[in-house]
C-alpha cells in the first residue's frame, strides 16, 4: 500500500493567528503548523504531522541505543511509592513529583524519571558478574509538575523521554558504557541536525558527579553555556563542574594543595598550626532537619563524620541520607553542595583560631574562615563556576557565552541507587557488590522543540529531512482540473513507489492559501503543478530551506529531489 498523505482529508488545523502565551518560535509554530494543541498547562495533543515528527525523532533515539547494544524494554508511569522511600526520594524529590492515592490510600507517583524501578526491576535477577555490563532503555511519557510549565513542548508537565540504564561491576565498565552513550548521544543531535554542544554539568537530585549535559544551541535556551574554540564547555549555572576552583576568588580564603594529608593533625602539621585549631567540614542535619555543613576542630580522621556525633542539636547524615542531598561519598566541603544547604560555623567554637574547610577534592583545603561565619552554599558554588570571560581552564583563552537548551544528560550513578535499594551481584571473588549504574536522558518532546528552535523562518519551520513530517509536499495549483490533478496524482504515487515519503495538498484552496501552509509546515520539498507549466512538460520544485525554485521536466522529479 503506498502511504500519501492527503491534505483533504489530513486533521491539521492551520493557524494564522500566533496564540499570545506563546513566546518561543517552536512553540507558536508547532502549535500554527496544526502540529500539537494545548489541553491544559504544560500538556499537550500531538495530531498526525507532530505525530509523524515525534516518532522519528523516536525512531533515531532509539536507532542510536541500538547500535551499542541497548535493549529496549517498558516500565510502568505509575511507580509505587515504597521504592521511592527506599531511596529517600519521596521526599528529597520535593513538589516536581506527581503524586497519587489509590482507592486503598497506598501512594504512588508518576514517573519523572525510573532509577528507582529499574534498580528494583534487575535486582533479584541480574545476579552474576558474567551478565554484566547491561544497559536497558525505554521511550516513555515521564511526569513532572514543573513550577512554571512553559515554552511549550520546551518545559512541560507530561513529556515524552528515552531513559537508558546501564549496571557494571566494574568503574571501566562503568566509562565504557558512558563513553559509548555519549558517543550516541552526539549521533542523534547530528542526525536530528542540531547545532550542539557537550557540557559539563552538575547532577542536581539524580545523584552522582559525572555527567555531561547534550545542549542545542538557541537563543531561547534556558542554560547559560560557557564555551570556548577549543572544545572546553561548561554549564554557567552548575554549582558542580569540573573546573578548577579557583577561577572566582573567594575573599578571605585561601585554597591550599596539601598534597597526601589524610588527617586533621596531618594538615595542622602541614600548615603550621596547632592541631585542636584546625576544623574540618561536615554534612549534617541541624535541629530543623536542614542540611547544613559544620566546621569543628580536632584531631579526626578527615572522613571520619563520629566526632561530630556529640554536637548537639547535629545529626550526621547516613550515606542514603547524603545521596539524598545530592552528595556523594567523602564530600567534606560546601563546593558542590545543592543549592539552598546552609553552611554553618558552629558558634560554639568561637576560640578557634584559624578555619580549614575540606575542598571537595583531594588534596586541597580552604584556609582562613572565622569562627562564626555564615556561608550561603550560592557563595561557595562561585568558587567553581564558570562563566562567559573567565579563562578558560583548559587553554586559558576567554571563555564565550552561549545560550543552550538541555535536550539530553548522561549520568554516572555509581552504587547510588543500588546501594539504596540493596541491589547486588556476585563479583568474581564470590562477595556480594553493589552494582555500579549509569542513567541517560533525551528528552523526545524538547529535541523536536529544539528543532524548531533552530531551524524555522519568517514563514515556518524547516524541517531537516531527517525528522520531517513527509520529504515531499505535491502541490496542485488547480484541483478538479483534468491536466492538473490527475498528473499530480500520478506524480505523488510514482515519487511514493520510489520509496519517498509524499504529502499531496489536494484541497480545493487558493494557491497562496496551500503555499503559505506548505512553508508553515515545512516540507523540505514543494512541488508545485500548474497549468502551464504542465503544458510545457515542466513543474516547479522549491527547497524550503534555500527557498531555491527551479522549473523541472516532470519525467525527472525524482532525479530532482534526491
Ligand atoms: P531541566 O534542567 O531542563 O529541568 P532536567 O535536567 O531536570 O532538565 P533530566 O532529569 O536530565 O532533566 O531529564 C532528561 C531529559 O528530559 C532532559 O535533558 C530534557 O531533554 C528532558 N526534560 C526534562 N524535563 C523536561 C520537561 N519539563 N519538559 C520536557 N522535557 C524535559
Ligand atoms: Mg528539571
Ligand atoms: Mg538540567
Ligand atoms: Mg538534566
Amino acid at each position: 500500500m503506498i502511504n500519501i498523505i492527503r491534505l483533504s482529508g489530513l486533521y491539521a488545523p492551520t493557524l494564522k493567528e500566533v496564540p499570545s502565551d506563546a513566546e518561543l518560535a517552536s512553540h507558536r509554530l508547532l502549535l500554527r503548523a496544526g502540529m500539537m494543541r494545548k489541553m491544559g498547562s504544560g500538556l499537550y495533543s500531538f495530531l498526525p504531522l507532530g505525530m509523524r515528527v515525534l516518532d522519528k525523532v523516536r525512531a533515531i533515539v532509539e536507532e542510536e541505543m541500538d547500535a551499542i547494544g541497548a535493549q529496549k524494554i517498558v516500565m510502568p508511569i505509575l511507580q509505587p511509592a515504597e521504592l521511592w522511600h527506599e531511596s529517600g526520594r519521596w521526599e528529597a524529590y520535593g513538589p516536581e513529583l506527581m503524586r497519587i492515592v489509590d482507592r486503598h490510600d497506598a501512594n504512588f507517583c508518576l514517573g519523572p524519571t525510573h532509577e528507582e524501578i529499574i534498580t528494583a526491576l534487575v535486582r533479584n535477577e541480574l545476579r552474576s558478574y558474567k551478565q554484566l555490563p547491561l544497559s536497558l532503555y525505554q521511550t516513555q511519557v515521564k511526569y513532572r509538575d514543573e513550577i512554571r510549565p512553559r515554552f511549550g513542548l520546551m518545559r512541560s508537565r507530561e513529556f515524552v523521554m528515552k531513559d537508558a540504564y546501564s549496571f557494571h561491576a566494574t568503574q571501566e565498565s562503568l566509562q565504557r558504557t558512558y563513553d559509548d552513550m555519549s558517543g550516541a548521544y552526539g549521533r542523534i543531535m547530528d542526525r536530528l541536525g542540531l547545532q550542539w554542544r557537550a557540557v559539563e554539568a552538575d547532577s542536581g537530585q539524580i545523584g552522582g558527579k559525572v555527567t555531561c549535559e547534550f545542549m542545542a544551541l538557541a537563543e531561547a535556551g534556558e542554560a547559560e553555556i560557557a564555551h570556548c574554540p577549543c572544545g572546553f564547555a561548561a554549564d554557567a549555572e552548575a554549582a558542580e563542574c569540573l573546573c578548577e576552583p579557583t577561577l572566582h576568588d573567594v575573599p578571605a580564603l585561601e585554597r591550599v594543595h596539601t598534597p597526601g594529608v589524610r588527617t586533621i593533625a596531618e594538615l595542622a602539621a602541614f600548615l603550621g598550626i596547632p592541631a585542636t585549631s584546625t576544623v574540618k567540614a561536615l554534612s549534617g542535619k541541624d535541629a530543623e532537619g536542614a542540611l547544613t555543613v559544620l566546621f569543628v576542630p580536632g584531631d579526626h580522621e578527615l572522613n571520619d563524620l563520629k566526632a561530630l556525633q556529640a554536637v548537639p542539636g547535629f545529626t550526621l547524615l547516613n550515606d542514603d541520607e547524603m545521596s539524598t542531598f545530592g552528595l556523594h561519598k567523602g564530600s567534606m566541603g560546601p563546593v558542590g553542595l545543592p543549592e539552598g544547604a546552609r553552611v554553618v560555623a558552629d558558634r560554639s567554637l568561637q576560640a578557634v583560631a584559624s578555619w580549614v574547610v575540606g575542598a571537595n577534592e583531594d588534596d586541597y583545603h580552604y584556609v582562613g574562615a572565622r569562627p562564626g561565619e555564615h556561608f550561603e552554599v550560592s557563595q561557595w558554588a562561585d568558587l567553581c563556576q564558570v562563566r562567559p570571560g573567565d579563562r578558560c581552564p583548559s587553554c586559558g583563552l576567554p571563555l564565550q557565552g552561549a545560550r543552550g537548551i538541555e535536550v539530553g544528560q548522561v549520568f554516572q550513578l555509581g552504587t547510588r541507587y543500588s546501594e539504596a535499594l540493596n541491589a547486588t551481584f556476585m563479583d568474581e571473588d564470590g562477595a556480594e557488590r553493589p552494582f555500579l549504574m549509569g542513567c541517560y536522558g533525551v528528552g523526545v518532546t524538547r529535541a523536536m522543540a529544539a528543532v524548531v528552535e533552530q531551524c524555522h523562518d519568517e514563514q515556518g519551520i524547516v524541517w531537516p529531512s531527517s525528522v520531517a513530517p513527509a520529504q515531499v509536499c505535491v502541490i496542485p495549483l488547480t484541483v478538479g482540473d483534468d491536466l492538473v490533478q490527475p498528473a499530480a496524482e500520478r506524480l505523488a504515487a510514482e515519487l511514493a513507489d520510489l520509496g519517498i515519503e509524499v504529502a499531496i495538498d489536494d484541497r480545493s484552496e487558493r494557491a497562496g492559501v496551500k503555499f503559505n501552509d506548505a512553508d508553515l509546515i515545512g516540507w523540505p520539498i514543494q512541488v508545485v503543478l500548474g497549468k502551464r507549466g504542465l503544458q510545457a512538460g515542466t513543474v516547479e520544485v522549491k527547497h524550503r530551506r534555500t527557498g531555491a525554485r527551479k522549473d523541472v521536466a516532470l519525467t525527472s522529479v525524482a532525479e530532482a529531489i534526491s
